[in-house]
């Protein structure tokens, strides 16, 4: 028997050792002793050690993508940069009156301004837009929805279970693969329904081949009954005025997603999407259209529950402003990832090879990622190193994330900002 076993290890003597190879806060690495200490093991201090690295890396931190994923749903979507420094915000004051103001007006005008839109309002996420919209103007009604549209999108976003949770109900028209405008006519004119509202969703995370049908925004809009279009990814106009003067045309990837001046134009009541997929702002959900529409919604009071900080509401302003300056490609890191000229890529790759001494350049493919764009790929260039390397790199001191196919580790260049090359460079550099 070892002395550690006969004796209990001192709790504080343990806590004091983690503090040589951990900086996080003396009550937890306590706290992780007492853990270790309690589990009886003869190795009280590995255990502890163990218990440390656990909660460290449990920690929210930034990493390098390196995946090619431009919008990586487990690295956060979209990435932003936090613009703020701590000061208070006239968030609901208005500097005007001096009274009580809203803290939707600001993103409101905005979102109306690059749309089309009467009105608008930001809740938490797309999904919480959709069981708003729901909520507010068929809770205990019925919703028509295209069996080909009545899908699961990401983690768990479904159609039928957000439908059941905001107390409306669904009603199926057509078949999986076509939906024409006499199904949906059939199930508003049924004495059996009582239809609130027809949604139109797009199919983000697939695309379905052959024989298929589905009505366009233009026909259902001819329905007696409100349309929504949940168009998901947030693309904001499918004419792309901000990247006038940054790429030659819109690139083509775009032109297969739904966007929201034109799916208001063609006739939708209201478009709800993600703030943090192709918009490229922080994580909240945007509903936009017809003002009546978006009242019945805001007075719902679910919205209490589901209405963005303060944070969000300013980051998303921020991004909106950049739209509407055509200054996107250049402030949205997303905007700046996608279209980043190739040869910069390839210059870059090069840099970091010579630099690092380790892999070489080669051509990739990014992919947009978080459902959008499915199917298409965006030209890029990489660094490729024999061998699959993806645990190392992610243990370096700020994780680097890769792939690895064919047996060789890839790091695509188009997701990695140009300011962190020199961490890609060292990370590298430990591999040799
Ligand atoms: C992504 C997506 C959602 C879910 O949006 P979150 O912002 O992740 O909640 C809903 N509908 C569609 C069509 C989507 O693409």
């Amino acid at each position: 028997m070892t002395a550690e076993a006969k004796y209990p290890p001192s709790i504080d003597a343990i806590a004091r050792d983690l503090a040589s190879v951990s900086a996080l806060p003396h009550a937890i690495l306590v706290d992780c002793a007492r853990r270790a200490v309690a589990d009886n093991t003869e190795s009280a201090v590995t255990v502890a050690k163990e218990l440390v690295r656990e909660f460290e890396t449990s920690l929210h931190q930034e990493v390098i993508n390196a995946t090619g994923v431009l919008l990586h749903t487990n690295l956060g979507r979209a990435p932003l940069a936090l613009n703020s420094n701590g000061r208070s915000t006239n968030l609901e004051f208005n500097l005007e009156t001096g009274e009580r103001g809203s803290r939707q007006d600001a993103t409101a005008a905005l979102i109306s301004h690059l749309t089309g839109a009467e009105d608008a309002i930001v809740v938490n996420n797309n999904a919480a837009a959709v069981m708003l919209v729901l909520a507010g103007l068929a809770e205990g009604r019925d919703v028509a929805v295209s069996r080909g549209e009545s899908v699961e999108i990401g983690g768990g976003f479904r159609i039928p279970d957000v439908m059941e949770q905001s107390g409306a109900r669904l009603v199926d028209v057509g078949t999986t693969n076509r939906t024409r405008l006499r199904d949906y006519t059939r199930a508003i004119t049924s004495r059996r329904n009582d239809i609130a509202l027809v949604m139109k969703v797009h199919p983000s995370n697939f695309a379905i081949e052959g024989f298929t049908e589905d009505t366009s925004i233009a026909e259902l809009s001819t329905l007696e009954v409100p349309v929504v279009a949940d168009i998901g990814s947030g693309l904001l106009d499918n004419t792309a005025p901000w990247l006038h003067g940054f790429t030659e045309r819109v690139p083509t990837w775009i032109t297969g997603e739904p966007a929201a001046r034109q799916a208001l134009a063609d006739g939708a009541d209201l478009v709800t999407f993600s703030g943090d997929k192709l918009l490229g702002g922080p994580q909240c959900g945007i509903i936009a259209g017809r003002a009546d529409l978006i009242n019945a919604c805001a007075s719902h009071p679910l919205m209490r529950a589901l209405r963005p900080g303060g944070h969000t509401l300013i980051s998303l302003q921020s991004v909106l402003l950049s739209y509407s300056a055509r200054t996107a490609c250049r402030d949205i890191p997303f905007w700046t990832m996608a279209t980043a000229p190739l040869s910069d890529l390839e210059t870059r790759a090069a840099a970091i090879v010579a630099n690092a001494g380790v892999g070489s350049v080669v051509s990739v493919d990014s992919l947009v990622g978080a459902g959008s764009a499915p199917g298409s790929t965006i030209a890029s260039f990489g660094i490729a190193v024999p061998g699959d390397h993806r645990d190392a790199l992610r243990h370096h001191s700020i994780p680097v994330i890769a792939r690895t196919f064919d047996k060789v580790t890839h790091l695509d260049m188009r997701s990695v900002a140009p300011a962190d090359d020199h961490i890609v460079v060292a990370a590298l550099t430990s591999l040799r």
